[in-house]
């Protein structure tokens, strides 16, 4: 049999990366790691433990604290679930508060090293997919396939807007689409790793395909194992 394949799937935020990832290493039989939910982590670390007078988060002194910062994932009940310092936050890092702030802590270069190794050391064994902002570019540039994911705002917001409904929070679907179109902007116009297609990647738009056929474009381009 060959090796299994690594999986990079980068794109805008609410296409379905991390939702359509999951389900196809389960198909597959791969791990799948969501690294946007490592940067959620410290995000919601940084607002439990670095806020300034202002109750805004502080940047000097989040990056202090990174080495108090201990993020794993951990299998519960089939699912990986992140732990922060021992505590499952798997619910915490979706909340409305953390994505407003994510992409400003995202953004950070030491914050963006500090996840760096962690994202790494899953995808040596290969057998993985990971999703994000910059898998395919920077953290794993020598990915067996890369993907590149996209769809319009507003389907976009629609989608959000209905998951958060789904589990209880309480929004509107201005507020969903402002916050998405503000961290794509922060996340494509970053410094360091800045979100963009990998020349290599294959372009999803799934604007007007569902869940269940994007699935199945993307099993499309991988070759049997
Ligand atoms: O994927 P998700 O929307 O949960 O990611 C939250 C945020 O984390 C993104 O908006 C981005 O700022 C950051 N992120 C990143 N690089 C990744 C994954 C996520 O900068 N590989």
């Amino acid at each position: 049999m060959t090796k299994k394949p690594v999986i990079a799937i980068d794109g805008f935020s609410s296409t379905g990366k991390s939702s359509i990832s999951k389900i196809i290493a389960k198909k597959l039989g791969l791990i799948h790691m969501d690294t946007g939910a490592l940067y959620r982590g410290v995000t919601y670390f940084a607002l439990q433990h670095c806020l300034n007078d202002n109750n805004l988060i502080d940047i000097p002194e989040l990056i202090a604290s990174l080495p108090k910062i201990q993020l794993e994932f951990q299998n519960v009940d089939g699912e990986l679930k992140l732990f922060l310092n021992g505590k499952n936050i798997d619910r915490e890092i979706r909340f409305p508060q953390v994505s407003d702030y994510v992409s400003q802590v995202a953004k950070e270069a030491e914050v963006r090293q500090f996840l760096l190794a962690t994202q790494r050391d899953i995808a040596k064994k290969g057998g993985i997919i990971m999703d994000g902002r910059d898998i395919g570019t920077v953290v794993l540039p020598d990915a067996d396939y890369k993907f590149f994911m996209t769809a319009s705002q507003d389907e976009r917001a629609k989608r959000r807007f209905l998951e958060l409904e789904l589990s209880g929070e309480k929004t509107d679907i201005e507020t969903v689409k402002a916050n998405l179109i503000l961290r794509d902007k922060i996340d494509s116009e970053r410094e360091v790793s800045p979100l963009k297609k990998a020349d290599d990647a294959i372009l999803i738009d799934n604007t007007d395909i569902n869940k269940e056929e994007t699935i199945d474009l993307i099993l499309s381009y991988i070759k049997k194992f």
